[in-house]
């Protein structure tokens, strides 16, 4: 069974990309078979993942506005790793997307054959609750929302709750939360404050693991490299194999 997941919150700079290339290096890691797709026109997941500009020769532009054929804008990044590289040229699609008929279910379409190929797919998506992120929820199993351990985290999550919710009623009755995660903790007051009210208000929801703020998360992206494999004894690399574990023990028993 393939999993659909979405990373997605309409605010920028929360950890969705870095969530996005670090939890599909820890499912590698874990012989899970995973397809990446960038939907954000900023292309970061591209670009962290490795992937140059020369090696693409489709993007996911391509395959929403321009019916290309997923297959045709794979990337074959490693074993098991296959990327659906974005493109600045997605900028334009959130617009030439709502001439288009169905507009909201061309992603659901174009990856439902493919899907099966894989174990995960994960799709990183813009920040903002526009026609991309629609289209990633409405293709999604489950949504996980990356959340910055700061002020106003919960008035960001409501409104995205409500969206999920409209998806939920309008055309994907069976999407789910895959998890809340506190992304970029730290040790001060506030950091602790928002984490604990986001625990309260979606206790169901939120993951046990935080991922604390660590700057070799951010150094890694700009080698094409993985947490894991950038600094692998980094209390970032030991917060993302924990989420890595949940997720999968989560699914797994779901599955079986
Ligand atoms: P988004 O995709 O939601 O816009 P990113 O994953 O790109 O967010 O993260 C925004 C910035 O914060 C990036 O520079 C990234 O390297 C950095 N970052 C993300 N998570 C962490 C973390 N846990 N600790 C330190 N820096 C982080
Ligand atoms: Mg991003």
């Amino acid at each position: 069974m393939t999993k659909v997941i979405a990373l997605a919150n309409q605010k920028g700079g929360v950890g969705k990309t870095t969530t996005a290339l670090n939890l599909a290096a820890g499912l590698l890691r874990r012989d899970q078979k995973v397809l990446l797709i960038d939907l954000d026109p900023q292309s970061n997941a591209t670009s962290g993942a490795g992937i140059t500009k020369e090696e693409i020769v489709f993007n996911s532009y391509d395959v929403l506005i321009s019916n290309r054929a997923v297959k045709s804008a794979i990337i074959h990044r490693a074993d098991n790793f296959d990327i659906l590289p974005s493109s600045t040229e997605l900028a334009g699609a959130e617009i030439e997307l709502t001439k288009k008929k169905d507009r909201q279910k061309i992603l659901k379409r174009k990856i439902a054959k493919e899907k099966e190929k894989y174990d995960f797919v994960l799709i990183d998506n813009p920040p903002a609750l526009g026609l991309l992120s629609l289209n990633s929820l409405m293709a999604a199993d489950s949504v996980l929302i990356p959340v910055q351990a700061e002020y106003f985290a919960l008035e960001g999550l409501a409104q995205l709750m409500k969206t999920i919710n409209l998806v939920k009623e309008h055309g994907n009755s069976g999407l789910t939360i895959e998890g809340i995660l506190m992304t970029m903790t730290t040790h001060t007051k506030i950091s602790r404050q928002v984490v604990s009210e986001v625990e309260k208000h979606f206790s169901e929801d939120t993951y046990h693991v935080t991922i604390p703020r660590n700057v070799r998360l951010t150094e890694a992206p700009s080698f094409g490299q993985s947490i894991f494999d950038f600094a692998g004894f980094s209390s970032g690399a030991r917060a993302y194999n924990k989420l890595v574990k949940e997720i999968i023990s989560k699914n797994g028993e779901e599955q079986s």
